[in-house]
């Protein structure tokens, strides 16, 4: 029942989360939840981007059982199949000639880190500086809390990791002013996705990969949320025509098992040595075997081409729905299936709320903007489903 599982939570677990949204999942199967009570949810938040499958994808099942039946786990003291084809997979669908797995977002960008320090460190060079910008999010341990342009993350941990800073996004201007002979790397994302969807222009991109060009510096994308297809091309960068020296990426990446991957071009990935960086479950049999499953699975659905497709017909829709409320709706933006609906603020909470009454899962971002990340396996007819129960919200509201 659900109220025992509260008290139970309430008793037991830390309170990072606050009350939580009162449901309790039992079982999926594709964009639908099943709560214990037997109510049935649609999932157009991908567990925040990750369910890029669905759920209980069927092939996925298999694939995951099979690997569950041979070995879960063993370390990185043996050589791994799963995690040098996986490895392979990302190398050869883009512009990076290495990767590096470990278990989450945040994990890949303190690798990132890592290695944009390490390479300097190793050609004598002393930089260390990592810029990266307001509003971001690059996760939840010390360094990527400095990375993460926001206050309320930042502030309870200080002093913060030193060596980075943040400046205003999409403003080359401040950028280029805020580089110095000690900055080492740029950390971006392309698309600002915590933050509410708040996309950076292919321009300031552009200019971003030549400013870093020109000084040497290394550019970092963080594509913890961006890549594996969300946007409709496999990869952020490649939709916006850059080639970062590192991309980080994990949340889709397997399909709802932790795992996390740091990808760079060869030069930069040299600067990692035998025991410069390591990790005890980063890339083990299981997690990869995940990760291989997704990819296959992408191929054989063609989901990449999906998100674009099914993101264009969404955000058409969306579009029309902006028009029919403009006192209500304040901007639609959105890039393939990362989907971000801007609300004046005293509609937004109302409208996530409702959404949830109607059994529609969303997020809600800094107070005004209601995030979609719907699973990639979507079809018209479901994103219609979403696009008619928040018409039927605005009508109501
Ligand atoms: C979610 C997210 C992270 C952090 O990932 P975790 O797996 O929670 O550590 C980092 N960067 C971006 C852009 C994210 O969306």
């Amino acid at each position: 029942m659900l109220k025992d599982i509260i008290e139970l939570d309430k008793k037991y677990y830390m309170n990072t989360f606050g009350d939580r949204l009162p449901v309790c999942f039992e079982r999926g199967k594709g964009l639908k939840l099943y709560a214990d009570n037997g109510d049935v949810y649609y999932d157009f938040l991908g567990g925040i981007a990750v369910n890029a499958l669905g759920h209980s994808h069927p092939d996925f099942i298999d694939a995951l059982k099979k690997q569950l039946d041979k070995l879960i786990h063993t370390s990185s003291l043996y050589y791994i199949e799963n995690q040098a084809k996986l490895a392979q997979k990302l190398v050869e669908n883009t512009c990076a000639d290495k990767a590096f797995f470990c278990n989450s977002g945040a994990e890949a960008n303190e690798a990132a880190f890592k290695l944009a320090k390490i390479y300097f460190y190793k050609k004598g060079e002393d930089r260390y500086e990592i810029i990266s910008l307001d509003h971001s999010f690059h996760g939840r341990t010390l360094a990527t809390v400095a990375a993460t342009g926001q206050k309320h993350y930042q502030d309870p941990y200080r002093p913060l990791t030193p060596g980075f800073k943040q400046v205003a996004p999409n403003s080359f201007d401040a950028l280029k002013s805020a580089v110095t002979d000690k900055t080492a790397a740029i950390m971006i994302e392309l698309v600002q996705g915590e933050s509410g969807v708040h996309p950076m222009d292919k321009e300031y991109a552009e200019k971003v990969r030549e400013l870093c060009n020109e000084k040497g510096i290394l550019l970092i994308v963080d594509e913890v949320q961006t890549g594996m297809g969300r946007l409709g091309k496999l990869f952020a960068h490649q939709l916006y025509g850059i080639e970062p020296d590192i991309f980080t990426c994990a949340k889709a990446l397997g399909g709802g098992v932790p795992i996390g991957a740091m990808c760079a071009k060869a030069d930069v990935a040299s600067a990692f040595e035998p025991g410069d960086h390591g990790t005890t479950f980063g890339g083990n049999p299981l997690a990869t075997a995940a990760g291989l499953a997704v990819f296959d699975i992408y191929e054989k659905e063609n989901l990449v081409e999906n998100s674009a497709e099914v993101g264009k017909y969404l955000k058409d829709k969306l579009l029309k729905t902006a028009e029919k409320y403009p006192e209500k709706i304040v901007e639609i933006r959105s890039m393939g299936l990362l989907i971000g609906i801007e609300l004046k603020p005293e509609f937004a909470g109302p409208v996530f709320n409702r959404l949830f009454e109607r059994k529609i899962l969303t997020s809600l971002c800094k107070g005004v903007t209601i995030r979609i990340a719907p699973p990639l396996i979507i079809t018209k007819e479901e994103a219609d489903i979403f696009v008619n129960e928040l018409d039927g919200v605005l009508a109501e509201l």
